[in-house]
């Protein structure tokens, strides 16, 4: 019988601990596994120094350190990275490195595709293939750190990680939170909590859960100010309405104490960039701490939706300000090596038809 070894890359500490006790070993070993795979970015049980050799060759066995392979890297003009990572399902997903003064952020995917059938996102145009491991989604970050290293005073260049690239980590629950556990431990990438931010279309039982499960910032894609324009654009709405998402965004930072909520607010030409819609937002918004993030729309092929001006999107910013609302507008990176938001489509083989997709999706949504 072959058996399959254990990618230890994906495991949290409760894991790696569950897998020490499982192959009859202490569990203080987990904390000497994360830093060699973690820290030192190594992957050969036999560099592992600090463990006996019989342990060694023990792993050997039943383990591996396997991080995803880069198949291309892409350099923007403006500094940002993406690279195309293939899977071994033969699909490739797409992480990409935006640098900023003092910061650098890695846009990390979740998913191959995405089920969730928004209609101005291309990933939701490839259709849902399926959910990224813990080994993979983490193994975006690890191989960041690796193209990447440290800057000359020897402090990682990834300061931060936003779960904004492709797909809904919500719907990949379980593997989300064992690689946000990684990010945010000492032992692997030692990022803070405020520091590493988690976007969703708005599945609220999720919403609640993670907020009991793993602290972290959270996003959310808001896009429109009342349901009947919301759920036209993101289906998921009709299962969860503004109000229910409202409420649950509430909840979750009044565990965080008085930390805010980023909404992200996608500018559609003629479609939510009205004074009205301004103004609807507002109101919406009064009683939540919020940053609001106003997205300038990305095209990709196919799309009939445009960009709202700039005077219209800076208009709207105003608007927003002058009621006492935080809201910046996104800057627009590597949309010259087509990395920027909602544009990810990675390659996504087997590709669902629309019809398909669109049922696909309420099926998943009313399965949530
Ligand atoms: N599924 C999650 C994670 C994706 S995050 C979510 O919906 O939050 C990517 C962000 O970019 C989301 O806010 C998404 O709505 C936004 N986005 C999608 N397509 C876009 C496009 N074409 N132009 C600009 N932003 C887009």
């Amino acid at each position: 019988m072959i058996m399959s070894r254990t990618n230890l890359l994906g495991l949290d500490l409760r894991g790696l601990e569950e897998f020490f006790d499982q192959i009859d070993e202490k569990s203080f070993r987990a904390r000497q596994l994360l830093q060699w795979i973690h820290q030192y970015r190594v992957v050969d049980f036999a560099e592992m120094t600090n463990l006996s050799k019989v342990l060694r060759e023990k792993l050997l066995e039943v383990a591996e350190v396997k991080p995803p392979e880069v198949l291309h890297e892409h350099i923007s003009t403006d500094g940002t990275r993406k690279w195309i990572i293939r899977l071994s399902c033969g699909n490739s997903i797409e992480t990409v490195y935006i640098p900023e003064k003092g910061r650098g952020t890695l846009c990390v995917s979740s998913q191959v595709g995405c089920a969730l059938a928004c209609t101005f996102c291309s990933t939701a145009q490839q259709g849902f293939n399926r959910n990224l491991t813990a080994s993979e989604i983490i193994g975006q970050v690890w191989l960041a750190n690796e193209a990447l290293g440290k800057d000359p005073k020897g402090n990682r260049v990834v300061t931060n990680v936003v779960m904004m690239g492709m797909g809904e980590p919500l719907a990949n629950y379980k593997n989300v939170i064992s690689a946000m556990n990684l990010m945010r431990d000492d032992l692997a990438y030692g990022i803070s909590w405020r520091r590493v931010t988690l976007s969703t279309s708005g599945m609220v039982p999720m919403i609640d859960k993670l907020r009991e499960d793993c602290h972290v910032s959270l996003a959310i894609s808001l896009h429109a100010a009342n349901d009947k324009l919301r759920s036209e654009i993101i289906p998921l709405n009709d299962k969860y309405p503004i109000a229910e998402l409202l409420a649950a965004c509430k909840r979750y930072v009044d565990v965080q104490q008085r930390r805010h909520i980023t909404i992200e607010y996608v500018m559609l030409k003629d479609i939510n960039d009205s004074a009205q819609d301004a103004k609807d937002l507002i109101r919406i918004l009064k009683d939540l701490p919020t940053k609001i993030n106003l997205i300038p729309f990305n095209p990709f092929p196919g799309t009939d939706y445009v960009c709202s001006s700039k005077t219209v999107i800076l208009r709207f910013q105003k608007q927003l300000t002058d009621a006492g609302l935080v809201a910046t507008v996104r800057k627009t990176r590597g949309d010259d090596i087509v990395a920027a938001c909602g544009q990810l489509a990675g390659e996504v083989q087997d590709k669902t038809r629309r019809a398909e997709r669109r049922l696909a999706a309420q099926k998943l949504v009313a399965s949530l």
